[in-house]
């Protein structure tokens, strides 16, 4: 099946029944409405010159249009491109270039983002062109921009059409759906995802719909979703972590998704997981935190929630913890996997033991295998020994679009993905996630393992969260480096960090260098950039 027959089956089992509710835009469709809102939108694309294979791109922070253009073009085969709303003009020219989209939905601007200004310094020539005319010289396959008005408000903007006006040109009724429709199959590429970036450049994986629409459905499986279930999601949809395990796990099992904000704000989140009942709660590590210490926190009643994923990052034991305790998520939890893989490998289930689903990220996904690997000889690895974690089956992507090469390198000739990062599995099959491969640091031939220091570090009192990396030496190879963040109004020294290690952890695990910063360099989904502390240590240490 493809995403547009699953959608199209649930749309019509059950056409009354909440699909979706965008709380900033005070929207609600029921399925049928939003069923026959993408379908509008798939004719209006197609009425735009678009064919099936042509990649789309959305630019844009989570709001109904999105969705839309998610099972709009599932529908059609075409193929959408996620792109970060906080990419600026020279990654956004990257991402557009590289799939080569022909049109590109966007907002008008967002706070402080132009995004339209942004595309105009990028393609000075947008505004002499007519809608469906462009041609820009560093964008040279664009040919339409659509901008999304939010409640049909804003100015024109010349060469570009506002996003109802795509709608209105579109007919639900449109056979050309239908015929395209018969003639996709499942494994058609259908989208596009960047990779988050935390270790260099992002790649772009192309995704199938057997790829995710499999790996939405077995997520939803793991949580347990059924119609009765309403899943609030903070996390961003350009993501694979809202578009496949928000957007996916509910429409495949005919639950409600709700989005709290267009952004993220702990406020609104809580606001919306109280006033709409919602059962489900997604975040990144970052996210709980912030909702947990919100001062706000105790006046909500939160007690309609029961599950929820915890991913995208090393999810600390204390902070599964207090989701649990403190939010009633007595079901969540952490899911393992990489955009490559649609995403998620590994997942605890709802009845795996409290202490494996707070410590461990679980078990194998159906259908999919997993083996750990020796990096250097590629021989499997005995149980509880770490090493490469590498997946295969129905969720590996299609390929890097337009690198051949790098595919080569990450999938073997047996189907696996090389995931690039280090874990163990136990005798009972759960996983555990110890770094990436490139975090590893080898200190005088001896391996370090990063995580495993910031966990004790971070018992520290007055250590609010450190990040550990590696750092060239001329005599060791390298030595580790622990930079850390204070808790408010509290200045530790160099001295009481060290006193802190001295017998508890080994001498060559206790770190040579040790900074103090306010923040660390950071990805917008709030992934720590690593790469980039070892870079500003680099210049340091000269
Ligand atoms: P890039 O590949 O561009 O450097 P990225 O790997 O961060 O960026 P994503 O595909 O968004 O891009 O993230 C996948 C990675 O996130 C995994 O390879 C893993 O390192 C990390 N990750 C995901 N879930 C977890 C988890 N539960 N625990 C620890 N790490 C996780
Ligand atoms: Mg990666």
């Amino acid at each position: 099946q493809t995403i547009g027959d699953f959608f199209a089956g649930v749309a019509e089992c059950q056409p009354d029944r909440e699909a979706l509710v965008s709380r900033h835009q005070n929207l609600r469709y029921s399925y049928s409405e939003l069923h026959a809102q993408a379908r509008r939108l798939a004719s209006a694309l197609l009425r735009l010159g678009l064919a099936p294979g042509d990649r789309v791109g959305i630019w844009s922070h989570n709001n109904a249009e999105w969705v839309l253009m998610q099972l709009a073009t599932a529908q059609v085969g075409l193929i959408l491109v996620n792109i970060n709303p906080a990419y600026r003009v020279a990654e956004v020219e990257y991402a557009l270039t590289k799939v080569g989209c022909k049109a590109l939905v966007t907002m008008a601007r967002f706070k402080t983002s132009d995004y339209v200004g942004m595309l105009r310094e990028l393609a000075p020539e947008l505004a002499l062109c007519l809608p469906g005319r462009l041609a820009s010289r560093r964008l040279p396959e664009l040919r339409s921009v659509v901008w999304i008005d939010v409640a049909g408000e804003g100015d024109e903007q010349p060469g570009m059409l506002r996003f109802s006006e795509l709608m209105q040109r579109g007919d639900a009724q449109d056979a050309r759906i239908d015929t395209i429709g018969v003639g996709l199959r499942n494994t058609d590429p259908i989208n596009i995802q960047f990779t988050s970036g935390t270790t260099g450049f992002p790649k772009g994986a192309t995704l199938t719909h057997r790829n995710i629409l499999n790996n939405g459905f077995f997520i939803g499986e793991c949580m347990r979703l059924t119609p009765e279930d309403r899943l609030c999601i903070p996390v961003p949809l350009y993501h694979c972590f809202g578009m496949v395990l928000g957007n996916l796990a509910c429409f495949t099992h005919g639950a409600t998704i709700v989005y709290p904000n267009d952004g993220f704000d702990p406020l609104t989140v809580l606001q919306a997981v109280q006033e709409e009942r919602c059962t489900g709660l997604h975040g990144v590590p970052t996210m709980f935190i912030a909702e947990l210490d919100h001062p706000r926190f105790p006046e909500f009643d939160l007690s309609s929630l029961r599950t929820g994923i915890m991913a995208g990052s090393p999810c600390p034991i204390e902070v599964m913890k207090r989701v649990v305790q403190q939010m009633h998520l007595s079901e969540i939890t952490i899911a393992y996997g990489m955009t490559e893989t649609s995403p998620v490998s590994c997942q605890s289930s709802t009845d795996t033991p409290l202490a494996k689903r707070v410590s461990t990220v679980g078990t194998v996904q159906p259908h999919l295998e997993v083996k750990i690997i020796d990096p250097e000889s590629g021989q499997i690895v005995p149980r509880g020994t770490s090493g490469e974690l590498c997946t295969r089956g129905y969720s590996v992507m299609h390929g890097y679009w337009g690198d051949a090469e790098k595919t080569r390198e990450a999938i073997d000739d047996d189907g696996f993905m090389h995931t690039g990062d280090l874990a163990t599995m136990d005798e009972d099959g759960y996983v555990n996630i110890v770094g990436r491969i490139k975090d590893m640091v080898i200190r005088g031939g001896e391996n370090l393992y990063p995580r495993e220091i910031e966990e004790f570090l971070y018992r520290h009192p007055l250590v609010q969260d450190v990040q550990v990396v590696g750092v060239p030496d001329a005599r060791l190879g390298e030595e580790l480096c622990a930079w850390i963040i204070p808790k408010p109004g509290a200045a530790p020294t160099e001295d009481d960090i060290r006193a802190f290690c001295k017998g508890q952890i080994a001498h060559y695990k206790v770190p040579r260098y040790i900074r103090f910063v306010a923040e660390f360099p950071m990805t917008v989904t709030g992934k720590i950039q690593k790469f980039k502390i070892r870079d500003a240590m680099k210049d340091e240490l000269g």
